[in-house]
């Protein structure tokens, strides 16, 4: 049962094989059994989660259950879930306890979805592995060696163990599509603006996005059904209708035109992470879709602007974290200087520190001009390179991670090394594009992501690309050892 996808799971619920209280009972009994190791769950919330269940249950019964009605699933803890802790990963607010519900979650909880638990992340979302998280590092569940990936590491890692059928994530540079490649799931990080921002703590506000944690495109169509709409709490998110995500899944792909940029096939890329990629391609050739290279000029600027831009917003973002407002209290500050800088400091981890340092740094009276002004212009660039390409091509491919899962502590020292782990997927937040990452194969038993990048709104188009291949193949459906 623990293996089923979400669209199973919805199947038996409703055909009565199982309750919903088991179902969840199930789920939280793995979670007791396995977080130890893993430890990608930073909250268990067991007593809400069987009352849910029970509720889900009767709306089962009554016939009235909407499609994710009685399913359990996990949310990073970036949102707002009220009256339950909401850390984002951070001593900052290790004793926060939401006074209110965040958009997103709330679309979830009111469909009938069971929430197990809150996942454990980066700090503030800041991390590729997982290992800035003042509640330790997450494994991964294909080598306990080895990261996850980050940020949203607590939820891929999670789903990959079976602990939970799907989880929600968030991407600001690519933390929803790398781990999910490095852990062998499906990730969408949908367009900037699909999905409300409302209560999902802010990292870098004009790149944040949240997005499906699944098993198989059927199910992220099933999370997106939920998940995106307008909200008017969210002055970024976008009034336009919502497509049934699963209603084009089936449709045939023959003719799609794919575009390959040379610039995400060159230095850099591991050799056999090509060959994987290589094959998918093939896959999609055979299923029908023609293949052309195409070339995004400015990708190698894509990193060092993000690395301008989102410190800049973190910067800001942040500042409402001074112990008087929100987050961590110093002990005994002797004034208000003192309560700000000790309570900040004790607050806040290594890296979110040296993001805030460059942050304000960059926004500073005499670099603006040269370092965030300039940034903007680049991001302008990076964003056009995309526009064109779409004017030839309907998606665009390539490999979502450079390199499969790191060991722990690999990089953790060395920033810039860590940075390069998001060169694929941190142009797409840049230019606010959908993408995903879908399972494509194996090197050295250890999980490679095909990133599938959408023009801006087609979330339909990646879900029935992606399903078709996995129609065809089956690397999303492969299980850890330990986990079957
Ligand atoms: N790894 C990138 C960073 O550290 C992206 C993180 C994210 O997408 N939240 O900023």
């Amino acid at each position: 049962m623990h293996t089923k996808t979400i669209s199973q799971l919805s199947a038996v619920l409703r055909s009565g094989e199982v309750s919903s209280v088991e179902l969840t009972s199930l789920f939280l009994d793995r979670i007791k059994q396995h977080n130890l190791a893993l430890n990608c769950f930073i909250s268990i919330t067991e007593a809400q989660a069987l009352e849910a269940a029970a509720a889900a249950d009767q709306r089962l019964k009554a016939g009235n259950a909407a499609p994710l009605t009685g399913v359990p699933i996990a949310h990073k803890d970036i949102f707002c879930t009220e009256g339950v802790k909401t850390t984002c990963g951070s001593k900052m607010l290790d004793n926060f306890i939401a006074p209110y519900e965040s958009t997103c979650t709330a679309k979830f909880r009111d469909a009938g979805a069971v929430m197990l638990g809150k996942t454990n992340m980066d700090e503030f979302a800041m991390g590729s592995s997982n290992e800035t998280s003042y509640f330790g590092a997450v494994k991964n569940p294909w080598d306990q060696g080895r990261v996850p990936g980050g940020s949203s590491g607590g939820s891929v890692s999670a789903v990959a163990a079976r602990l939970a059928p799907a989880a929600t994530g968030t991407d600001t540079g690519g933390s929803i599509r790398q781990p999910a490649a490095l852990c062998g799931l499906t990730g969408l990080k949908p367009t900037y603006g699909r999905v409300s921002r409302f209560g999902m703590i802010a990292f870098a506000s004009s790149l944040d996005q949240a997005g499906p944690v699944t098993y198989s495109a059927e199910d992220a169509a099933l999370m997106m059904n939920v998940m995106a709409g307008f909200d008017e709490r969210d002055s970024t998110s976008v009034a336009r209708e919502v497509p049934d995500y699963s209603a084009n899944l089936e449709n045939g792909i023959e003719g799609l035109k794919i575009g390959l940029p040379k610039e995400y096939f060159g230095e850099g890329l591991d050799g056999n992470i090509a060959r994987v990629i290589d094959a998918a391609i093939k896959e999609y050739e055979a299923l029908g879709a023609v293949v052309k290279e195409i070339s995004l000029p400015n990708t190698g600027l894509a990193v060092p602007t993000y690395y301008v831009v989102a410190p800049a917003e973190c910067s800001t973002n942040l500042s409402r974290f001074d112990g008087v407002r929100f987050g961590h209290r110093c002990d005994d500050p002797q004034d208000l200087f003192d309560l700000y800088t000790r309570s900040r400091g004790e607050g806040f981890g290594l890296e979110v520190k040296r993001r805030i340092m460059i942050g304000t740094y960059v926004l500073s009276a005499g670099y603006y001009d040269a370092y965030y002004l300039k940034a903007q212009k680049i991001r302008r660039l990076i964003s056009d390179d995309f526009r064109a390409a779409f004017e030839k091509v309907d998606v665009i491919m390539g490999p979502t991670t450079p390199s499969t899962a790191f060991k722990l502590g690999e990089k953790a020292d060395d920033p810039v090394t860590m940075y390069l782990s998001d060169i694929y997927t941190i142009a797409v937040n840049m230019a606010g594009l959908p993408a995903a990452s879908i399972p494509a194969g194996f090197v050295d038993g250890l999980p490679v992501g095909l990133q599938v990048i959408g023009n801006y709104f087609d979330e339909s188009r990646l879900l029935n690309v992606a399903h078709k291949y996995q129609q065809a193949t089956d690397w999303h459906l492969q299980v850890p050892k330990e986990f079957q």
